[in-house]
């Protein structure tokens, strides 16, 4: 299907650079109209990010993948925040529950490396993907440069070939210490492991609180990460197509 509207990729790039993220979602509800998502993990740039919807006045879904073993925070955050903020907040499931696909595969995916991708593939890229395929023009992320790894190099406005839209990333050129401040001073629930030395929060099978002087992602798959044979600090789940 082709993309509407017809963007020139580039051209728009250097336009969206220049603004900050409130006016790059400004942009969006200008060009997008309301078949724009929200795709929340809950944490904390997810958590600006639906300040911003709802201060632009945007009626958009906000899209999170209950992967069936999230820490009870990660569900208490999402509904903290839609009750705060109005929002439209759709909640996705995977086929199977976690011990079905236990009982599928006859072990635990999550644990070995090989394995956990695939986990990762049926209990999050694959029910956003079945959802918003077709059903949006643009799907708003939280990812930014500063978390390093592949996310350093991305672009604030991509295509997303996998939903058949473009994929849109605000909060690009933030630091951390600017979404802290920002969320801080607009007074915005945030996930509260964040404050428990949890920078990074996925799943609760596979996310740890990180050690001082560790990197914000050395906490998730940590248990993956020790069974490598070449040390790796970034590994990711794959619902963002950047993080492939
Ligand atoms: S983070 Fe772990 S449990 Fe969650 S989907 Fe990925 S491999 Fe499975």
């Amino acid at each position: 299907m082709p993309l509407e509207p017809k963007l020139d990729l580039q051209q728009t790039n250097r336009e969206l650079e220049r603004l900050e993220p409130t006016a790059i979602l400004e942009w969006v509800h200008r060009t997008f109209g309301a078949r724009v998502a929200l795709q929340s993990s809950m944490q904390k740039s997810a958590s600006a990010l639906s300040h911003m919807i709802y201060s632009l006045g945007m009626k958009v879904d906000v899209l999170f993948v209950d992967t069936g073993v999230h820490f009870p925070e990660t569900l208490e955050t999402r509904d903290r925040l839609t009750e705060t903020y109005g929002l439209h907040t759709l909640t996705l499931y995977p086929e199977k529950t976690f011990e079905e696909q236990r009982l599928e595969y006859g072990r635990e995916l999550h644990l070995r490396e090989g394995d956990y991708q695939l986990c990762c593939e049926l209990r999050k890229e694959i029910p956003f993907v079945n959802w918003a395929r077709g059903r949006y023009d643009a799907v708003i992320g939280g990812l930014m440069r500063s978390e390093g790894g592949k996310r350093a190099e991305i672009e604030i406005l991509a295509v997303d070939d996998r939903v058949e839209a473009y994929k849109i990333y605000p909060l690009a050129n933030w630091s951390e210490e600017q979404l802290d401040e920002y969320n801080l001073r607009h007074d915005v629930p945030v996930h509260p492991l964040h404050f428990q030395a949890y920078p990074s929060i996925g799943c609760a099978t596979c996310t740890t609180p990180v050690l001082p002087g560790e990197d914000s992602r050395a906490g998730r798959w940590r248990h993956i990460r020790e069974q490598l044979e070449q040390p790796v600090t970034h590994l990711y789940c794959g619902i963002n197509r950047e993080d492939k």
